[in-house]
């Protein structure tokens, strides 16, 4: 039904056609609420499906515990989106806790604040004895002073990513891989649609929109600049080092502020060391500085020393998509949460970015840039991402 203060006249929600670029978490969750609310989505990807950050990070279902001193709105967001997860994605998550330790003085004396962070987060804090955490995890370091359970779980990105486009083809979205988005068509009344560049073919197509998203992560300043717009996004990068050895069974955090090599991710049959954090000028050429790798596992080694005696298998980086002013240094200081960008303002109405935050909250990234395309284009469709539960990640092969 339309808004009355909005312009009109409305098109009917099924004709309205929206094109989101990129398919890492971001992109795959507003496929999936746009397609839910009726809208007709097609989804661009330059690469494979999470072939951006998404594929390449810690994995870590954040309760929001990392941030509760420092960060106080991204751990709010993260346990409020933890928790909707763990009902739409059941099946796709594996839901271990996490477990914050104290090693020396600095963690301990930072207990306190940390327990109060967690309380006012609304995060659900446990402290145990040093033995059983002990007992829970054998590979705790020695100089363990105090250990907090909170509710961390694990995810698999690509499946995390293909759970919603899975939903969102069964409502009828199309998604095209390896498939470059070129330009922006705009027309007296904005964005128009992009131009794509299919890169196994070669062939050159248009594709005609009523609205175009932005969900590009670390590329979304490049790719709004194509529009003559701007996004304050600043790539930061992080390295991530994989040990062939599950030597952890939950997720093991260091119990102080967010900073480097504080925190062992189980992943499969492996854990997932890291990691670090230093602002890139691109999110497509990242040097690893040399001592990085070893620095993940010299300060996680802090936790569990076994990490010191398995040699890793593989080191890589990758850039998360933070908001603020693009000064090279570490980063660390640029909070965690997301921002929707409406570039109405500058001149090019139809063009919205998404961009910041992290996986476990693009179900709700999605829904506050669905919620502004719903209000530009005067129809009122409710988000249902909270409850509708997703498909399960191999449906994305069988449409
Ligand atoms: C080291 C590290 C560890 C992290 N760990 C965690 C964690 O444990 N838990 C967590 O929740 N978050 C974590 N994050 C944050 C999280 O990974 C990011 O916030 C999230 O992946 C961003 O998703 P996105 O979809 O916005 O961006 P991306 O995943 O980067 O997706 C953007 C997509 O856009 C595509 N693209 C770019 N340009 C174009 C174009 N012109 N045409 C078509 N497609 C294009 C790219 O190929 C890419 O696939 C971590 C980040 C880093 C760097």
């Amino acid at each position: 039904m339309p808004i009355s203060n909005l312009p009109s006249p409305i098109s009917s929600l099924s004709s309205l056609r929206v094109v989101v670029i990129g398919a890492g978490s971001t992109g795959a969750a507003v496929a999936h609420d746009l397609a839910l609310r009726g809208f007709r989505v097609t989804v661009i990807e330059r690469s494979e499906v999470a072939g951006g950050t998404t594929g390449r990070n810690h994995c870590l279902l954040h309760s929001g515990a990392r941030y509760v001193v420092n960060d106080p709105i991204a751990a709010r967001e993260c346990i409020e989106e933890n928790l909707i997860l763990r009902r739409i994605m059941a099946g796709g998550l594996e839901l271990n806790d996490g477990l914050m330790i104290a090693v020396d003085d600095r963690d301990e004396a930072f207990k306190p604040r940390f327990l109060a962070g967690c309380e006012q987060a609304g995060i659900d804090a446990h402290e145990l004895s040093v033995s059983e955490a002990r007992r829970l995890e054998p590979n705790l370091s020695p100089a363990i002073r105090a250990a907090v359970r909170v509710p961390d779980g694990v995810f698999e990105p690509f499946r995390f990513c293909l759970c919603f486009l899975a939903t969102a083809q069964a409502n009828g979205a199309t998604v095209h891989t390896y498939c470059q988005v070129t330009d922006i068509q705009r027309g007296h009344n904005g964005a128009q649609g992009v131009t794509v560049r299919h890169l196994r073919t070669g062939k050159v197509q248009q594709i005609d929109a009523d609205f175009v998203i932005n969900a590009t992560g670390p590329w979304s300043g490049r790719v709004a600049q194509i529009a003559g717009c701007d996004v304050p996004v600043v790539p930061t990068a992080g390295v991530m080092v994989s040990i062939p050895q599950r030597i952890n069974r939950m997720v093991i955090h260091r119990m102080y502020l967010p900073g480097d090599g504080d925190i062992l991710v189980p992943q499969r049959q492996t854990s997932l060391l890291g990691t670090s954090s230093w602002v890139v000028k691109d999110a497509d050429a990242i040097d690893i500085p040399a001592d990085h790798a070893q620095r993940m596992i010299d300060l996680t080694a802090e936790m569990m020393p076994i990490v010191k005696s398995i040699p890793y298998r593989a080191a890589w980086a990758a850039a998360r998509p933070l908001i603020g002013s693009a000064r090279l240094g570490d980063g660390r200081e640029l909070s965690r949460t997301f921002e929707c960008f409406d570039h109405a303002k500058e001149g090019v109405p139809g063009f919205i970015t998404i961009t910041g935050g992290k996986t476990v909250t693009a179900r709700v990234m999605a829904e506050k840039v669905v919620d502004l395309v719903c209000a530009k284009a005067g129809v009122q469709a409710e988000c249902r991402t909270r409850e509708v539960p997703l498909h399960n990640y191999r449906e994305f092969y069988l449409s």
